[in-house]
């Protein structure tokens, strides 16, 4: 990365972010959005109001009290391990494969289920299907992982649903993980009109789109690390020692093989990167050093079309022509969920038992 970068002098977010101002002493204005919003949580509060839900839902399930979505990841295997060697919850875990997962990340989920004596369920729709959406994906907003963010919680919630699981417990960091609203956004009335011209929706009934509300709000689901402090290195440290995990901080591994492809097209309709904000993130939150962050990301972040790009996207049915005009591409030309609707809905999900 060349020097003339301006970065925030404590995360490592460049001056290409949407609406990014330094203060003087050249901190951004998401850390300092980020302080005040750390400021106000109480993890002690939190970690009990996990134990009143999670007391709502153990032995109340035919077979299972929880459903764990499970890719193999860091933040899903110690989901899992807690769930299970923790709480004491009986866990059955969820591994959705897009056809993009990297074959070592699908042996380590059975080897680990196994492990801890889970029963595991893979669900994998077909190709087909998935490309031409990918396609229909990259060539609207210029970003194919839009298919996917709305694919994979349904997902969820089908196999919570068809197993008569009442809880969802996953592994995802709105801190470390969310990318910025800025440059991201969907929600299902987006993706309705998104793949509209391409699709006869009923295609996309089962696997993009949920069943009644009644269905829905009768599955609850909770994100781990909004419950408690996510530590890495000892999160990293507790999978090495009790599953072989194999890997550190600074082992980033994929596992999606999309990720290079999708960081770089990201990259080129935003003037910055995945694994920019990524890593930003976790050096806000402390998890990694700053000096640490730059250089994975300078090692990662492609700066041009990376190895197999043209291969990628044949494989979705699109050529290089999707790079033209690509600035102008975005969900945000899409319509949405009217806001207040959609707070109100999530509110409702967050008040149930
Ligand atoms: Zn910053």
């Amino acid at each position: 990365m060349p020097e003339e970068i301006k970065r925030c002098t404590r995360c490592i977010l460049p001056s290409t972010y949407p609406n990014i101002d330094f203060d003087e002493n050249g901190e951004c204005r998401v850390c300092r959005e980020f302080d005040i919003m750390n400021a106000k949580i109480d993890w002690q509060k939190r970690e009990k109001k996990l134990e009143r839900i999670l007391k709502r839902y153990r032995g109340k399930g035919k077979k299972y009290d929880v459903l764990v979505p499970y890719s193999g990841g860091k933040d899903s295997t110690y989901t899992l391990w807690m769930m299970k060697e923790k709480y004491n919850m009986r866990c059955l875990a969820f591994n959705f494969d897009n056809g993009f997962l990297e074959p070592g990340a699908l042996a380590f989920v059975k080897e680990s289920a196994a492990k801890l004596g889970v029963d595991l369920i893979t669900y994998s729709p077909h190709k087909e299907l998935l490309n031409k959406v990918y396609k229909r994906a990259l060539e609207a907003t210029g970003e194919f992982c839009a298919a996917c963010v709305v694919l994979i919680p349904t997902a969820i919630f089908r196999a919570a649903d068809t197993q008569g699981i009442r809880l969802i417990a996953a592994g995802f960091s709105d801190v470390l993980e969310s990318p910025p609203p800025e440059t991201s956004y969907m929600d299902r009335v987006c993706f309705k009109d998104i793949m509209k011209p391409a699709f006869n929706l009923k295609e996309l009934k089962w696997d993009y789109f949920f069943p009644s509300w009644k269905r829905m709000f009768g599955v609850k689901q909770i994100n781990l690390p909004n419950y408690i402090p996510w530590d890495l290195p000892s999160i990293y440290k507790t999978l090495n020692k009790e599953l072989d995990f194999g890997k550190d901080i600074s082992t980033v591994r994929y596992d999606c093989l999309g990720t290079p492809h999708s960081s770089y097209l990201f990259r080129e309709r935003t003037g910055f990167g995945k694994y920019e904000y990524l890593y930003a993130n976790m050096t806000r939150a402390g998890v990694i050093d700053r000096e640490h962050a730059l250089k994975i990301v300078e090692e990662r972040e492609p700066k041009e079309a990376p190895e197999g790009f043209n291969e990628f996207l044949e494989e979705m049915g699109c050529d290089n022509s999707i790079m033209k005009d690509l600035k102008k591409k975005s969900v945000f030309n899409f319509k949405t969920r009217n806001r207040s609707f959609r707070k109100l809905a999530m509110r409702v999900r967050k008040l149930l038992p």
